[in-house]
């Protein structure tokens, strides 16, 4: 199919889209997760589902033309699908990008379709910023890996169906080397999901617990001992994905909306210190807006998410704090106190409570700056203090 679109082929496409959305608008197929699911299903049912991927594979077999006319259109609405920022913003890409064909066909159509729910495990006690020192062992025994090992921080573990993880394979090479990915079955026995119970209550994300997990074979996700460039890649779609949410077509401002919303009921918005920030905080969110459409408008044009992505992420978290800032200016301590949902307040309670995640989920502030002083300004690298020296001879973890 051709990459690009006629005029009227894209008003047409965009007409399809807005017919969907709009009979969908009005439907529910029940609370929280349940309507996700519910909704992706008749997105698909709809011929709307993953929809650049192939149809083979359960998706739509579109252009990526397509998939940014579905997006503006989608964006017009309340959105429906935001638990499967993983699964479907990161999974489902590295499945497509590193999956075998059968693996393609066994795991993407339930993926598409919401049937199913994914997570990432990458993160460890001892490794988070640098996750490759993890120490997760998958070892082969037969026809099976056998995994055991922890994970922590993993969102939306205890909803999951399967989950993409990266363990050691090889210890006696330099850390990036001997790691690799695999799918993991969520409901397995030798999985144990502890969840973590957060600020606000939620709980969200959790610890999990390998104990001579057994996996098959031919669950190895790519290439053994290519984990590490594999991870790499859903980094990138992460940040893309973190650096893009909420994110339309239109440059929009849904943060500073809110603070205004907050001040007005304040009594607030007159006062000049206040709009000065409120100001302040519209111009970063619109940067950001257009820093993400960049990004997408990169992928569309063919290109994997490059460093670039850690701007959008660095931005995101940046506009959390100074939201996190200005509320308090405007509601002082009822900022931070807890009311329940739907009463007035918990709004911004919500996001200044959660507002901290953002500068460490998908990677941290000081990460991104890393990342993009090396590889998007070519300034000289961190000090690696560990090159060349195989895993096992590392002092990772514990070990003294
Ligand atoms: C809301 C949320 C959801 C998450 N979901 C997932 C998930 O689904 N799956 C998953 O695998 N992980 C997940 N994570 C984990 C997340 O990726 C890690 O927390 C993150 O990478 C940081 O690792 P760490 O917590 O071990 O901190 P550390 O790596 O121990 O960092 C501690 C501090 O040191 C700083 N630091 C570390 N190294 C450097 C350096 N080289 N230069 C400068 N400063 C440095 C960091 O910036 C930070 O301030 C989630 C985290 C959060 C908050």
């Amino acid at each position: 199919m051709a990459e690009t679109l006629t005029t009227e082929e894209s008003e047409a496409f965009a007409l399809r889209c807005r017919e969907v959305l709009e009979s969908l608008a009005g439907e529910s197929g029940g609370e929280g997760l349940d309507d996700a699911k519910w909704w992706l299903g008749q997105v698909a049912e709809a011929g709307l589902g993953g929809i650049v991927y192939d149809a083979d594979h359960g998706g739509a077999g579109l252009t990526k033309a397509h998939d940014k006319i579905w997006r503006q259109e989608k964006a017009k609405f309340a959105a429906r699908d935001g638990e499967f920022v993983i699964s479907h913003g990161m999974c489902l890409p590295v499945m497509n990008d590193f999956g075998t064909d059968e693996q393609k066909r066994t795991f993407m159509p339930q993926m598409i379709t919401g049937e199913t729910m994914w997570c990432q495990m990458f993160s460890e006690p001892g490794a988070g910023s640098d996750v490759a020192s993890l120490a997760t062992k998958a070892m082969l025994d037969g026809d099976e890996w056998i995994i055991n090992g922890q994970k922590v921080w993993t969102t939306l573990a205890h909803v999951s169906d399967y989950g993409i993880l990266i363990a050691r394979t090889d210890p006696e090479v330099v850390k990036h080397a001997g790691i690799s990915m695999f799918i993991v079955d969520m409901k397995a026995p030798g999985v144990e999901i502890r969840p973590i119970h957060q600020i606000d209550g939620g709980k969200h994300f959790n610890e999990v617990f390998f104990t001579d997990l057994r996996i098959p074979k031919d669950w190895l996700l790519g290439e053994l001992n290519n984990g590490w460039n594999q991870a790499t890649a859903m980094l990138m779609y992460e940040r893309v994905a973190i650096g893009s949410l909420g994110a339309g077509s239109a440059i929009s401002q849904p943060m500073t909306k809110s603070l205004i919303n907050a001040a007005t009921k304040n009594g607030r918005i007159q006062d000049a210190t206040v709009r000065d920030e409120l100001m302040k905080l519209y111009a970063m969110e619109s940067t950001k807006a257009m820093v993400a459409m960049r990004a997408r408008a990169e992928v569309k044009a063919g290109k994997a998410p490059g460093p670039g992505g850690s701007l959008g992420k660095l931005a995101s978290s940046e506009i959390s704090w100074r939201y996190r800032e200005i509320a308090q200016a405007i509601q002082g301590l009822d900022s931070q106190a807890w009311v329940d949902e739907g009463e007035p307040g918990h709004a911004v309670q919500s996001r200044v409570l959660n507002s901290f995640q953002a500068g460490i989920a998908g990677g941290t502030d000081e990460i991104q700056r890393n990342i993009i002083g090396d590889r998007v300004l070519g300034l000289p690298r961190d000090i690696s203090v560990d090159k060349g020296v195989p895993f096992n001879e590392l002092k990772t973890g514990s070990a003294s």
